[in-house]
């Protein structure tokens, strides 16, 4: 569905100017490529009297949610969604398909912001009372979706399949007459002396930018940088944009050995050289997993997602700190090794193990490996120095990071508008009026178990409201002074 336009040529110095406006204000981290422009036309939307204009960037689920919202509270808008590529084309695949959509254990607000690297603060107040996950779920649910919360917290539809979740937001932004218009993407974005927006919306097609005045604008770009450099051209700063959520390459040809192996509770640290001081999220306990090129697994993802802005410093170059045996402590490791030598005396150190530390064969000979100690030795030859410091090994076992790996089912990014220039409470720029942003374009990014797309849902249900509240006023304040005149 397309809105009516009217057509008329825009002289191509128009573009370039928009194009440019941002340097002034905010630090353009990528520059729009100039092109030749054949011929430019700039589209108006026409509409009645009154009918006030949305235009979303982005219909990936802050975008769709936002709009779904605005248009719920303000029929009478006109909502318009550009979407360059495919709409919710990261719905589809996330969540391996099933689609995580929020966490069903961390549903009050304090609890769940602890969830998010950038954010943590910021998110505390207003922005998950106003929705959350339990409304989130209620949503779902209220629109014909049956959800289930697995036994780690994590949201998914019954069908286990993302189309459910698709459906659901597609069909519902049809009944309220969004209008969804792809294989378009707004590049240009300038503020005019009414107080409104002229986007540059670049057609699939070469060469050919149409101009569309709109009095709302939500931008809801995800991490595409079109979205930050429009951003930046209506005065916004940009956080240097990094990823978050990766595996690490790990420095060891023995590791790869020991791949497959889970563990299920590892205490993680991470050091880097550029942090001195103790950050306590750069501890984490969970399950780890050893995979060809080093370590994944939760605890790991959720030290990259702590430690994305320090790793991207670095170069992923850092420490990782192992403690295989969390819950003993390192007198009682010794204790239960010396133990287990008196026992055993006569059997071979590789074939016979303390089954306290619930470590498989293969890992145990790579610790002994570590220390040296061939497998044939027997334990009455290992002495109290070798006890030592294998217990040690377990406790304190250092790897070297030397790269990340894309988690595949879940990656993200850190970075993007800072929340300090964002009212959280309504999602409205504090820079520019009437301007709106919401989900992973900003500088919020959770760890995995839904918390991303929570943000997106949160952050486009709360500035659909406000853009549709604020819509519905401007609508009632025309029909007084139309009634007065
Ligand atoms: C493989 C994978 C699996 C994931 N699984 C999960 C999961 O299970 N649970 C979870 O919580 N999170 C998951 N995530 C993270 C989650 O997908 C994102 O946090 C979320 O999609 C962000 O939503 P968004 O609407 O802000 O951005 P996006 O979903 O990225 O949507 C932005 C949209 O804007 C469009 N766009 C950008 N610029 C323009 C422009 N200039 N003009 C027009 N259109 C534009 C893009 O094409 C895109 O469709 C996953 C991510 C990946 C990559």
């Amino acid at each position: 569905m397309s809105l009516p336009l009217a057509r008329f040529v825009l002289p191509s110095r128009l573009f370039s100017e928009a194009a440019t406006t941002g340097k002034r204000n905010g630090r353009l981290i990528s520059t729009l490529k100039k092109r030749k422009f054949t011929s430019a036309a700039t589209h108006r939307a026409q509409h009645k009297a009154g009918e006030e204009v949305l235009v979303v960037v982005g219909a990936g689920a802050a975008g769709v949610f936002g709009a779904i919202r605005a248009k719920t509270l303000a029929p009478n808008l006109n909502v318009v969604l550009i979407e360059k590529a495919r709409p919710l084309a990261k719905v589809k695949v996330s969540g391996g398909g099933r689609c995580n959509v929020t966490n069903g254990h961390c549903v009050e607000s304090m609890m769940l912001a602890e969830n998010y690297p950038r954010g943590h603060k910021e998110l505390k107040g207003a922005f998950f009372n106003t929705h959350g996950p339990v409304d989130t779920m209620t949503w779902f649910s209220d629109h014909g979706v049956e959800l289930k919360t697995e036994d780690d917290g994590r949201v998914f539809p019954v069908s286990n399949s993302s189309s459910t979740i698709i459906d659901c937001l597609m069909s519902e932004s049809t009944r309220l007459g969004v209008s969804l218009q792809t294989g378009k993407a707004v590049i240009t974005a300038s503020p005019t002396d009414g107080g409104k927006f002229l986007l540059g919306i670049e057609k699939r097609t070469p060469s050919s930018v149409e101009y569309v005045e709109a009095d709302y604008l939500l931008i809801a770009s995800g991490n595409g940088k079109q979205g930050y450099s429009l951003a930046s051209q209506l005065g916004h700063l940009i956080v240097d944009p990094v990823p978050s959520l990766f595996t690490f390459k790990i420095e060891d040809p023995q590791l790869a050995d020991l791949s497959g192996i889970t563990f299920p509770k590892v205490k993680a640290k991470l050091k880097t050289e550029s942090v001195q001081r103790n950050i306590p999220q750069l501890t984490q306990v969970g399950p780890v997993l050893v995979t060809h090129w080093g370590f994944s697994g939760p605890a790991i993802l959720r030290l990259s997602a702590w430690g994305a802005c320090v790793l991207s410093r670095t170069g992923y170059k850092g420490t990782l700190i192992l403690d295989f045996t969390p819950d003993v402590h390192i007198e009682d490791v010794k204790s239960i090794l010396t133990q287990h030598k008196n026992k055993f005396v006569k059997q071979k150190v590789a074939n016979s193990y303390p089954t306290e530390f619930g470590l498989v064969k293969r890992f145990w000979k790579y610790i002994l490996g570590r220390q040296g100690l061939l497998g044939d030795i027997l334990w009455a030859s290992i002495s109290k120095d070798s006890l030592v410091s294998i217990a040690h090994m377990l406790k304190h076992c250092d790897f070297s990071v030397r790269g990340k790996s894309q988690y595949k089912d879940e990656f993200v990014t850190a970075g993007g508008v800072p929340l300090s220039e964002i009212s959280l409470n309504t999602m409205e720029s504090k820079i520019q009026s009437r301007l709106f942003f919401a989900g992973e374009v900003l500088n919020v990014d959770g760890i995995t178990g839904g918390f991303n797309f929570q943000n997106a849902w949160s952050g486009g249900y709360i500035a659909g409201t406000s853009i549709g509240k604020q819509a519905v006023s401007a609508k009632l304040c025309e029909a007084n002074s139309a009634s007065n005149f």
